[in-house]
């Protein structure tokens, strides 16, 4: 059985048919799910899903691409439910300096915010990180413990489906690096769908490629990859 770490269950997208989504998901093997909401309206979505299906669970913040448009607006928001008990984790929040679509100082200072919010409600963080990781550390470290790299530093690192692309050599061997004991796997559903299904609207059903895949690199059995991934999932997410 498996865990999907990272999906957004609640975006238009899958949204519209998530019943047969999740029934597809369910017999895919995978039988609990992290769904991310990025905004009021995913939000309410999600809470409305969790409460139907207790195999789901929310995860809140404003995305670094909008925080610019609007972060402010949203945080008091998922700073109520991240208060309420409403969340499990609080994110994606982060650094994206590839797209840079908001400024980076407005971006640094919301993932600041989302630190605070995170440790006075104890709960984790997870991180989007593009191009960004040096500003990303410097930040972490100020705000938290300090050390060396993400392992070092305890963080768990999530693989989706773009380990399964030819050319990922290079994630590949990073997966290779990572243990197993800090090791998760999400969809980030509806985008980046594995090998066999790219082009396509992704979904839970699909995590299963991405596991074979690196069950394969880190020379365990699937079953042993599921159950170790799950269990990962289960710690970092206290559920
Ligand atoms: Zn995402």
């Amino acid at each position: 059985m498996f865990t999907d770490s990272h999906a957004h269950l609640t975006f238009d997208t899958l949204y519209e048919n998530v019943e047969e989504i999740l029934k597809r998901a369910k017999d895919a093997g995978v039988n609990r799910i992290f769904n991310i909401c990025t905004d009021i309206k995913t939000a309410e979505r999600g809470i409305e899903l969790a409460a139907k299906h207790d195999y789901i669970h929310n995860i809140g913040a404003t995305t670094p691409h909008d925080v610019e448009k609007e972060g402010e607006e949203h945080f008091p928001y998922f700073e109520k439910l991240a208060k309420e008990g409403s969340l499990v984790a609080v994110g994606e929040t982060g650094l994206d300096y590839y797209y840079e679509h908001s400024k980076k100082s407005l971006q640094k200072k919301f993932l600041i915010k989302y630190f605070h919010l995170a440790r006075e409600t104890n709960l984790p963080v997870v991180i989007h990180c593009r191009d960004a990781f040096d500003d990303l550390f410097e930040i972490a470290d100020a705000e938290f413990a300090n050390s060396e790299k993400a392992l070092d530093r305890g963080y768990y690192v999530s693989f989706s489906g773009i380990a399964t692309f030819k050319k990922s050599e290079g994630l590949r061997e990073a997966a290779s690096y990572v243990p197993l004991d800090q090791m998760l796997i999400e969809t980030d559903s509806p985008y980046l769908a594995p090998q066999s299904k790219r082009g396509k609207v992704n979904e839970p059903a699909y995590l299963k490629e991405t596991a074979e895949m690196l069950a394969i690199l880190k020379g365990v059995s699937l079953e042993d990859f599921a159950k170790i991934t799950s269990q990962n999932a289960s710690f970092v997410f206290g559920v």
